[in-house]
């Protein structure tokens, strides 16, 4: 399949992508691409911050050689800025992004996407498409859910039978963790004497926001009061209470959100025994690394409202909901107002 410039900017990790960012750069040159008000600069930029405002990147499409370079470029932002807490919320942004477009693909474009960008044994027949179990366990080995376990799958001769839906999550996670492989490989960044002090706003900026959510944390910490609980997190904790087998990101919402709100992640055991894949050790283990406690030591923080509405996880039910853009910030105004009676 031929792909074009549109691909190339949805979807980084194709060879096209790559070709293009090295004939632009030869091109144009690294100090025009990088220059105070380049367009490219403008929108890595942009990027990041979308990344850490909504969970979730857009497409630039009105310049698409822009949008192209504008990867490589925030990736150079990032790794000069060098917080690991921000690179992982953008590839997860990225994946998001990635994740998304993919789901209104074809078939057919699904499974060369996957050949050229990952190198992927992949067949597909019909609605189906079936994947080699090592490239499978390679590219699953960061999802928590039991679903994706190997021992969950229906093997046939050695590949992995997939529907439409979970190829593409897969595909999406493989670029995050390409994006997070890239970020973290050891080199020495030139960054131009010139943008070093749009490197230094852009790191202020950050660093001022995601503390920002840590002390509202804090000051909502220990006041647990399930009637000030925003609808979306009431509705999964009455899904888990049924057993239901929420998927990833579901759980990852309710346990962020809870530790968030004080809550140890021993004391969330409970509510995630009824689950039909329940295993008490890896569970635990799954909430102390949201916790902070072990891995990254990154505490995490639930997704805002726009990405949970992306993930079919939003159920607004009243005025509230229209007021916040963060389950925590709905949390937090309703406490306040339940303590004014
Ligand atoms: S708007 Fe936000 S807080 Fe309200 S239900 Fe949706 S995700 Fe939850």
């Amino acid at each position: 399949m031929v792909f074009s410039k549109l691909d190339a900017a949805i979807y980084p990790f194709i060879n096209l992508a790559s070709q293009i960012v090295k004939e632009l750069e030869e091109n144009l040159g690294i100090n025009v691409i990088l220059s105070p008000g380049s367009e490219v600069l403008k929108r890595s930029i942009e990027r990041i911050k979308e990344a850490i405002y909504s969970r979730v990147t857009s497409v630039y499409r009105a310049d698409l050689d822009v949008e192209i370079l504008s990867h490589p470029v925030a990736m150079l932002l990032l790794k000069s800025i060098k917080d690991t807490r921000l690179l992982h919320i953008y590839a997860e942004a990225e994946k998001n992004r990635v994740f998304l477009n993919l789901l209104s693909e074809d078939y057919e474009k699904l499974l060369a996407l996957a050949i050229d960008g990952f190198n992927w044994h992949v067949i597909r027949e019909n609605y189906t498409f079936f994947i080699r179990f090592d490239d499978y366990l390679k590219a699953s080995i960061n999802i928590i859910d039991s679903h994706w376990k190997l021992v969950n799958r229906k093997l046939v001769n050695g590949y992995v039978e997939l529907s439409r839906r979970d190829f593409s999550r897969l595909m999406a996670e493989a670029y995050k963790t390409r994006v997070l492989e890239k970020a973290s490989q050891e080199e020495v960044i030139q960054i131009p004497e010139h943008i070093k002090g749009i490197v230094e706003e852009l790191n202020k900026e950050v660093q001022g926001v995601l503390p920002k959510v840590d002390v509202r944390i804090t000051h909502i910490s220990g006041e647990f009061n399930p009637l000030a609980f925003p609808p979306c997190i009431l509705r999964l904790l009455e899904d888990a209470d049924k057993g239901k087998n929420l998927p990833h990101m579901a759980r990852f919402t309710l346990a962020t959100f809870l530790i968030s709100i004080g809550k140890r992640p021993e004391e969330l055991l409970d509510i995630f025994r009824k689950m039909p894949d329940y295993d008490e050790r890896k569970t635990l283990y799954h909430l102390r690394h949201v916790a902070g406690e072990i891995g990254s030591r990154t505490k995490y923080i639930p997704p805002s409202c726009a990405t949970l509405r992306t993930f079919n996880l939003c159920s607004p039910d009243d005025d509230l909901c229209s007021k916040v853009k963060h389950p925590l910030i709905y949390y937090s105004k309703k406490l306040r107002t339940i303590k004014r009676g």
